[in-house]
């Protein structure tokens, strides 16, 4: 790959390869999200519907989850929404960030603490549903909260499932596959936090760690499951389960607005801002969004500087092509969830048509957002899930970078509905959190300091 070439080509290129925030728009995002011809389809309803098979067994296995549905609430967040306005640095007011400001707050999905809880725990539960068929012990009309009966962790216990990850998606396949009784092994790039792994272990998780990157941990895992007939392997970068898990919150979100009273229309648009490591997640939900708010719905992805690896593939049209590290770029950042450098292939391809733009944030910003959040809020997420806060500012011109817009996103104003997707945050340990949120306060105190 030709780095110079690349950046003298695409201005965009050389603002990344600065590792300098900016906001692109995509050319490319149509009206009609289905219209792209690109082959990319999800039969939500189907996902849905098997979500809602599992209900009595997630009821009987995590009592907690009264309803067995994970899912996550819509928060209104009014005093982070003023306070985003002064993160901008005065370059916008509060009134200039428009219409009503929303947090879909994944970041307290029951049992695994993040957006993974649905794209992770989704595949998981199929595998299990397809293996118990195959071995004929179950069907899909029958009651499956016997799932979670003696003989059936005797059958799962002859199979394994395995995943690599920078953190978040191991814990939930791994929780999710350690209680239904599979063999599992999460294979950990060398971002991943300890407690992550540690808390694995405790549940009797096989981890492996590597001095790699996130790109490593997945091809060992993927090579290592390929060995084994009976193990299946999550692939993050390319499998339609973990979209499909992910694309559900589309149809739970139009829900949610519904019983809220909010109409998505021509008038009332809808604007989503989701931090994005290899896409799955971000990619699925944005996939679910825009087939139930179709061309109302307009939908961001949230990057690090260092690690900007969609924006990357979708503004050279190369996908998973080129790597982050093909324009020099380390793909090292405090926001360990997002620490990938190279694009799920299949997401690069479906957002092609239904994404309407990304933008890039310094890691600086990361604790400042997430002490803000806390402190006009009372909510805590973890410094990957702070990515989003920047996007109301930046499609409204209050970003610090570089604009690549194409005039196809209409700017949010009073009608509008903006919502900032957490994608993680409630199992980090409470001295974390302390930590993290200190971080934060002094680095807001700092800032405030040098404004005086
Ligand atoms: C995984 C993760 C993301 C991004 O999801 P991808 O599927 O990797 O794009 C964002 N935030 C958090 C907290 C995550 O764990």
């Amino acid at each position: 790959m030709e780095i110079e070439k690349l950046k003298a080509e695409n201005p965009v290129v050389k603002e990344l390869a600065a590792c300098r925030e900016l906001y692109w728009e995509n050319p490319d995002r149509l009206p009609d999200p289905a219209a792209g011809d690109d082959g990319i389809y999800v039969d939500i309803d189907e996902a849905e519907a098997r979500l809602i098979r599992f209900a009595p067994f997630i009821r009987r296995v995590f009592p907690e989850v009264e309803d067995g549905i994970i899912e996550s609430p819509l928060t209104e967040i009014p005093d982070m929404q003023d306070a985003l306005a002064m993160e901008t640095g005065g370059v916008l007011q509060p009134s200039e960030i428009k219409g009503r400001l929303f947090l879909k707050r994944d970041s307290d999905l029951p049992i695994s603490g993040s957006v993974k809880a649905r794209g992770g725990i989704y595949e998981v539960l199929k595998f299990a549903e397809e293996t118990a068929i195959k071995n004929g012990m179950l069907t899909p009309e029958d009651d499956y909260g016997r799932l979670a009966d003696p003989e059936f962790r005797e059958l799962f216990s002859g199979y394994s499932v395995a995943v690599g990850s920078t953190g978040n998606l191991g814990l939930s396949i791994g929780i999710m596959s350690a209680v239904i009784g599979f063999q599992v092994t999460v294979h950990m790039s060398a971002d991943a936090r300890q407690w992550k792994k540690d808390l694995l272990r405790e549940k009797g998780v096989t981890v492996r760690e590597y001095p790699d990157d996130y790109e490593a941990a997945v091809a060992q895992g993927r090579k290592e499951a390929e060995a084994d007939p009976k193990c299946h392997f999550v692939d993050d970068e390319n499998s339609m389960d973990l979209f499909a898990g992910y694309s559900v919150a589309g149809k739970r979100l139009k829900k949610q607005l519904d019983e809220l009273g909010i109409t998505i229309d021509k008038e009332h648009r809808l604007y989503v801002y989701i931090p994005c490591g290899v896409g799955g997640a971000p990619g699925g939900v944005t996939y679910g969004i825009r087939e139930y708010f179709g061309e109302n719905a307009y939908c961001f992805f949230a990057e690090p500087t260092h690690a900007p690896c969609m924006t990357l593939g979708l503004a050279t049209g190369l996908g998973s092509g080129i790597s982050v590290k093909d324009i020099g770029i380390d793909g090292k950042t405090e926001a360990d969830g997002l620490a990938v450098g190279r694009a799920s292939a299949l997401v690069a391809k479906a957002m092609k048509s239904r994404l309407s733009g990304c933008f890039t944030a310094d890691d600086s910003r990361l604790y400042p957002l997430l002490a803000m959040l806390q402190d006009t809020e009372g909510i805590f997420i973890e410094p990957s899930a702070c990515a989003g806060f920047p996007g109301p500012g930046v499609i409204c011109g209050g970003g610090a970078g570089t604009v690549f817009a194409s005039g196809a996103v209409p700017l949010p104003d009073e009608k509008s509905i903006q919502i900032i997707w957490a994608t993680g945050g409630s199992m980090v340990p409470e001295e974390e959190k302390q930590s993290y949120y200190k971080k934060g306060c002094e680095a807001l105190g700092a800032a405030g300091g040098e404004q005086e």
